[in-house]
């Protein structure tokens, strides 16, 4: 069978480095599969051209269906578009790797918010929050801690970085990690900027870290993505960005399209809590000439955090959201070229679907309201901030399970 012919091809599989904030290496970040080394363990080389990892190769090309690639058939299946690529930069793939084209770099868990939708995998600043949750244990906890001063370098692979052309930093938050600064510099250095496409996923605080400011280095790049992760407007922002500020957001969204128009994404993580402030920071974006197309506009469900999703949506709010949403299609169609011309439509009327067939469980909503409260004591935030719904009810309940929970 030719390569392209087997119905499962992935060149990320031969072309791609993901490491996670813990050091493991996969196939991509929606690989569903175990870990396929840790590079504590393992050297890159080890890892990539390792009897698993030569094992997948081997079953892909022979045509086999992986499970641990799931996500990806399962939006096939659905029509939407996966992240499978199935173009090829080489004339002939066997079981072994390819130079590594794309990096998918996750230095570690160094982050300077506490996002209510987040954990300590992500953010060095909420383990203690899942040490009290009991989501962690105290050993994991303190390994969580050390993250940062145990994991490998990226500047100890770039002999295996030469052939580099994708490079996406993700987190913790890449802005104020040195090892994403370093990354750049030797890029710069090495005159090969140029020739990069960078992407990022950041909470957008901080554009400068030390002495460095990304305008040194994001106007000589072939082309720049900055996925700035803004989950709400104004001081519903601030409440579930723990951290941030709404002012200092809004001028680094506009410093980044004045580096590239076209530039800057929002990638938006989407609960039953947050969604009447995210459709007003929709509606912000497009009345400001802050976003240059709705097709820079992701929403996602929020997941992993048990009893904030849509899908357990309070029974008290099911209509005032999808009211919220209904409204908000409406203001969207008298934007019509951009009504017709980008998804928003479709996940904003999957969500409606959500919402009426969302379960209301009081044992998980209880969970996610003191995950709330133990946010908020360590970091002053209030709770007040959101408790803005018209349904009187859905504010009482939450304010008298957060008044009764005992942390
Ligand atoms: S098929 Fe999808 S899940 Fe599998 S490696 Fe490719 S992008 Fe990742």
């Amino acid at each position: 069978m030719e390569f392209l012919d087997s119905p499962y091809f992935c060149e990320y599989m031969w072309t791609h480095l993901y490491k996670s904030p813990d050091d493991n290496v996969k196939l991509c970040c929606i690989d569903k599969g175990d870990s396929l080394g840790n590079l504590q363990e393992k050297t890159l080389e080890e890892i990539r051209n390792g009897d698993v990892y030569k094992k997948i190769r081997k079953d892909v090309l022979a045509g086999k269906k992986l499970d641990r690639c799931k996500i990806c058939h399962e939006q096939e299946e659905k029509g939407i578009g996966s992240y499978r690529k199935t173009t090829a930069s080489f004339k002939n793939y066997d079981e072994y790797a390819k130079p590594i084209l794309f990096l998918d770099y996750r230095a570690d868990n160094t982050c300077n918010l506490a996002c209510k939708s987040c954990g300590s995998g992500f953010s060095t600043k909420l383990i203690d929050t899942d040490l009290k949750l009991g989501i962690i244990t105290e050993s994991e906890a303190s390994t969580k801690r050390l993250f940062s001063k145990k994991n490998k370098k990226v500047l100890e692979y770039k002999d295996a970085l030469n052939n580099i052309e994708n490079i996406y930093f993700a987190g913790g938050e890449p802005l104020v990690n040195q090892q994403h600064w370093d990354m750049l510099d030797y890029l710069k250095n090495t005159d090969r900027l140029k020739n990069i496409t960078l992407s990022y996923n950041t909470n957008l605080t901080t554009l400068t870290f030390k002495n460095y400011k990304v305008e040194d280095y994001w106007y000589d790049v072939e082309s720049i993505d900055v996925m700035a992760s803004i989950d709400g407007f104004d001081k519903g922002f601030e409440y579930f960005r723990t951290g941030a500020k709404w002012n200092t957001i809004v001028d680094n969204m506009k410093r980044v399209t004045r580096i590239n128009k076209n530039a800057l994404r929002l990638s938006i993580t989407v609960g039953w809590m947050n969604l009447k402030s995210v459709l007003d920071l929709c509606k912000f974006v497009l009345e400001n000439n802050i976003i240059s197309s709705y097709e820079n506009i992701d929403l996602t469900y929020m997941y992993g955090c048990e009893g904030g999703k849509l899908s357990e949506t309070p029974l008290e709010i099911k209509n005032e959201l999808i009211e919220n949403i209904n409204l908000f299609l409406d203001y969207l169609s008298n934007h019509k070229k951009i009504y017709e011309e980008n998804n928003l439509k479709s996940i904003l009327i999957s969500f409606i679907k959500t919402i009426n067939n969302s379960v209301d469980n009081d044992n998980s909503f209880k969970k996610w309201i003191t995950k709330l409260k133990i946010i908020d004591k360590q970091y002053k935030t209030n709770i007040n901030e959101i408790l803005t719904f018209k349904n009187p009810n859905i504010n009482n309940r939450i304010q008298n399970t957060y008044n009764s929970i005992v942390i």
